[in-house]
């Protein structure tokens, strides 16, 4: 297939907004694909070439791009960064850039395979002349690029496509093109939620339709997408949804899916599945008691104090995920992991036993004590006062509360269900609620904050326009260490534009790339004219910001972007606690 095909369609689908449409142009592209390029396919509508839990990386810094775009074009340094700062998208600019040069070479005319094939080479480059074989390749994907092409070739190179097509999306366009019609994505989907691979599913239900599918199961080294909880405010109403429970401590720490291999080899995946074995040795060497048997455990790493026993809160255990100081954590603060689940052992996919089976064989394979051990659970039968009172326990012991399980459930791989529910302490106490919010941004500091910042450009995430839209400066909250070092934390992501994907009205000293996610505490939500989250969804003209907003110290590495808060949130957040305040005046009234 020529790239061109494929780049039409993704402007085609640039175009668009209705779903069904999209589905429609992506369905027409898989037909005319062979599965090994439906496979290509699926990963680059994604803005991806492998499956997230590879690592394996894109993002081309922005100074090697427009190198590259320069060296392919002919167009000087200067002024290709003159005009990026003009246009602001790196792919409208390799696109002019492109257009600019001199047609004395014939150009090669780019297939699928080859525009793919380089960029697994630009991903993969490593060593001391790794910078100049990524220049040099994406440098020669342009000279044979078309303008079109070029856009989103410049794109994906910057891990910015954004087309606005979700995996979900992309699953209908899967189910329309080979089974026969959209309603069977329910098929795609229970594959892909235990297989999160988009172009294996491509290819496998290219080649042989729903036969293909019967060869993907569980699989060890393949992260399934966790089974998430969902939240009630009371214990009452957790009875109500499930009388006979267990009910399980809920671990402030991060969650963890472990792959253990019989002959030793052990792989840890985050909430997102990432493999985050690295910055967990500890973990690992713990779990060298279970080698001897293929399994997958579902669990919650916790960081304790060595000298107490005390559960540590979550931002100790974060500081591993930083690049730094993982050592010295793992020192002063040893982890914990509790199990909770077991999802596969020996060749055999568990997730479709009843919870209570699968109970019963984890509580064979992990003991109750060191540092991997079992869940601390109680079976609840309908007893409010005994879940009241096994919640107050648990959230004297540090627990952020208790999640109720229904212990005949299967395990529903990537769904938040009712089968399984938090409790969580701060609905209870009506404590304001923390958000997670991005930093897109920052404001240098003076006096004492001289040399670095002094306060950060916060955002929400509205996942139906796929952007990110401001909701307040955050200067407090950090320690001094914290403060000191925000400049080169920060680093990787500064671009000199605004990213498109991020709406201000405010003009920040720096840019960064929506990447990182801060746990925010504030006093209220009010309504602003500057910033833009839930802009005119209140009032005309307003948005709504964040009053007095203060770093938790949380430095949410377990989430990526689009888990932030959401626009969504924040407004409906606003909106209840104006019925608070109507209800306190209300009260208030009624007693004078
Ligand atoms: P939340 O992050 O508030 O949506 O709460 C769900 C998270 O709680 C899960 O993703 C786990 O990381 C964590 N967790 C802690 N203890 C448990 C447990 N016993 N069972 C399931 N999840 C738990």
């Amino acid at each position: 297939m020529k790239f061109i095909r494929v780049a039409e369609c993704y402007s085609k689908l640039e175009e668009l907004s209705g779903r069904l449409e999209m589905i429609d142009v992506l369905k027409r592209l898989f037909l005319e694909a062979r599965p090994d390029e439906a496979e290509k396919i699926a990963y680059l509508t994604l803005g991806k070439i492998a499956p997230d839990y590879e690592g394996l990386e894109l993002g081309l810094g922005e100074k090697l791009a427009l190198r590259a775009i320069s060296i392919a074009s002919g167009v000087s340094d200067q002024i290709i960064s003159k005009e990026y700062k003009k246009i602001g998208d790196i792919g409208k600019l390799a696109e002019w850039a492109v257009g600019k040069r001199p047609s004395l070479f014939g150009k090669e005319e780019l297939t699928l395979d080859r525009v793919f094939n380089s960029l697994i080479k630009i991903a993969k480059a490593t060593g001391s002349d790794s910078q100049d074989i990524k220049i040099r390749t994406f440098a020669g994907l342009l000279s044979d690029s078309e303008p079109i092409e070029a856009r989103y070739i410049a794109r994906i190179v910057m891990g910015r496509l954004r087309l606005g097509v979700q995996d979900m999306t992309l699953l209908d366009a899967l189910a329309e093109a080979y089974l026969g019609s959209r309603e069977r994505r329910s098929l795609l989907e229970e594959k892909y939620n235990i297989y999160p691979d988009i172009g294996r599913i491509a290819r496998a239900v290219a080649e042989k339709k729903e036969k293909g599918l019967e060869e993907i199961d569980v699989t060890l080294g393949v992260p399934i997408r966790p089974m998430l909880a969902q939240r009630v405010k009371s214990a009452d109403e957790v009875i109500e949804r499930i009388p006979k429970m267990y009910a399980e401590h809920k671990y402030d720490g991060e969650r963890m899916q472990i792959h253990i291999w019989r002959d030793g080899r052990v792989k840890l995946f985050s909430r997102r599945l990432e493999d985050i074995t690295a910055p967990y040795p500890d973990v690992r060497d713990a779990l060298k008691a279970f080698v001897g048997r293929d399994m997958i455990l579902d669990a919650e790493t916790v960081a304790v104090n060595p000298d107490t026993g005390e559960i540590l809160p979550f931002q100790e255990l974060m500081h591993r995920r930083r690049k730094y100081g993982v050592e010295e954590a793992m020192e002063q603060y040893p982890a914990v992991t509790y199990v909770f689940d077991v999802l596969y052992l020996d060749g055999k996919s568990l997730i479709n036993l009843p919870l209570r089976e699968r109970r019963r064989i984890l509580e064979e394979i992990v003991p109750k004590e060191g540092n991997i051990r079992e869940v601390i659970y109680k079976e609840i039968d309908g007893n409010l006062q005994e879940l009241e009172a096994f919640f107050e326990e648990a959230v004297e012991k540090g627990m952020e509360g208790l999640v109720i399980k229904d212990p005949n459930s299967r395990y529903q791989a990537g769904t938040r269900g009712w089968n399984w529910i938090k409790l969580k302490r701060s609905y209870i106490s009506k404590m304001i609620e923390p958000v997670d919010l991005v930093v897109v941004g920052a404001f240098m500091g003076r006096g004492k904050r001289a040399g670095t910042y002094g306060a950060l450009l916060m955002a929400a995430y509205d996942p139906k326009e796929d952007k990110y839209k401001t909701v307040c400066k955050m200067g407090s909250g950090f320690t001094d260490e914290d403060l000191s070092r925000l400049p080169e934390i920060f680093k990787p992501y500064i671009t000199e534009v605004r990213d498109p994907s991020v709406e201000s009205k405010i003009e920040a000293d720096v840019w960064f790339q929506p990447k990182i996610v801060l746990e925010v505490i504030g006093d209220e939500i009010t309504l602003s004219p500057v910033h833009t989250c839930g802009f005119n969804s209140i009032r005309k003209g307003s948005g709504l910001a964040i009053r007095f907003p203060r770093f938790t110290g949380r430095w949410r590495d377990d989430k990526g972007p689009e888990d932030a808060t959401t626009e969504d949130e924040i407004i409906q957040m606003y909106k209840s606690q104006l019925k608070e305040i109507k209800e306190e005046e209300k009260i208030k009234e009624e007693a004078a």
